[in-house]
């Protein structure tokens, strides 16, 4: 496979073309961002963390039924993934309350739903990524009705899944970001990453915060949380 011109350069990734004109090439960087890009800095090891991560998540989701981008791991940071057009929509799927809802909503982090919270943002950066429902992305045809239907079951099917999986790990998972793209033939599958910098991940003994949260508000620690929540995946896949 050989990796073309570079496409894109987004804040965590670059995508590269390949001389297939379906794949893509990304490859993870150390770069961390938060607050819309105002708060910039790096991660050591991370985009070898999250590129891994990623793709063994999405190896188990695709065994459970859901399909992905992920074709094969090239190396430590990059990764073969199928091509997509993406839509432009950040899902959220919450099952505790932090973040943004908790600041939206006045409810303290902790807080436990009785069901998933599924939250659409309009994934727009010169916007500030607004929060949107199904009839706000609608009216701006960001999706078909069936292409939203089909979105919310994956990603409440992810839910399910990711939430067993890491609760077997001794992680809690609090909440998560998760992008969908369309394939040449139309169909709708998993796209971008699923890693610590898009999920909410809590040590559930300790309710240590194992995830992007350390960077986002100084607690320290950054690299340690990373590799600890690497490590307890590896430990379950060795299983
Ligand atoms: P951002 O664009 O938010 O700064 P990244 O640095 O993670 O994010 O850049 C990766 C970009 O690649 C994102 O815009 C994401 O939507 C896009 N992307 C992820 N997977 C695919 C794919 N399979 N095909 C096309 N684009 C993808
Ligand atoms: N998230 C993300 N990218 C974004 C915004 C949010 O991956 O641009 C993830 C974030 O890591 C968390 C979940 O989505 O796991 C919910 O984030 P929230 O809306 O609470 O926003 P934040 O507090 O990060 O501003």
């Amino acid at each position: 496979m050989q990796k073309l011109k570079q496409i894109y350069e987004g804040k965590a990734k670059k995508v590269y073309g390949t001389d297939d004109p379906e794949l893509y090439i990304v490859d993870y960087k150390d770069d961390a961002t938060a607050f819309n890009g105002l708060k910039k800095g790096t991660i050591a090891g991370k985009g070898v963390i999250n590129n891994r991560m990623s793709n063994l998540l999405m190896q188990m989701l695709e065994k459970n039924g859901i399909p992905t981008h992920f074709v094969r791991e090239l190396s430590e940071r990059e990764t073969l993934v199928k091509k997509v057009s993406i839509v432009p929509l950040e899902v959220i799927v919450r099952n505790i309350a932090a973040g943004s809802f908790s600041k939206r909503y006045g409810v303290a982090e902790g807080l436990v739903f009785d069901e998933p919270v599924l939250e659409f943002s309009y994934k727009n950066d010169a916007l500030g990524d607004p929060l949107l429902n199904t009839s706000h992305a609608l009216a701006l045809k960001l999706a078909t009705p069936a292409e939203i239907e089909t979105i919310k079951g994956y990603a409440l099917k992810i839910d399910r899944i990711l939430q067993r999986f890491w609760a077997e790990c001794g992680v809690t998972l609090a909440d998560f970001k998760l992008e969908f793209g369309r394939t040449s033939d139309g169909r709708i599958i998993l796209a971008d990453e699923i890693s610590p910098d898009t999920c909410r991940l809590w040590d559930s003994a300790t309710g240590e915060k194992l995830d992007k949260d350390r960077f986002r508000r100084d607690l320290g620690g950054v690299e340690g949380a990373y590799a600890e929540v690497m490590q307890r995946l590896l430990a379950h896949d060795a299983d």
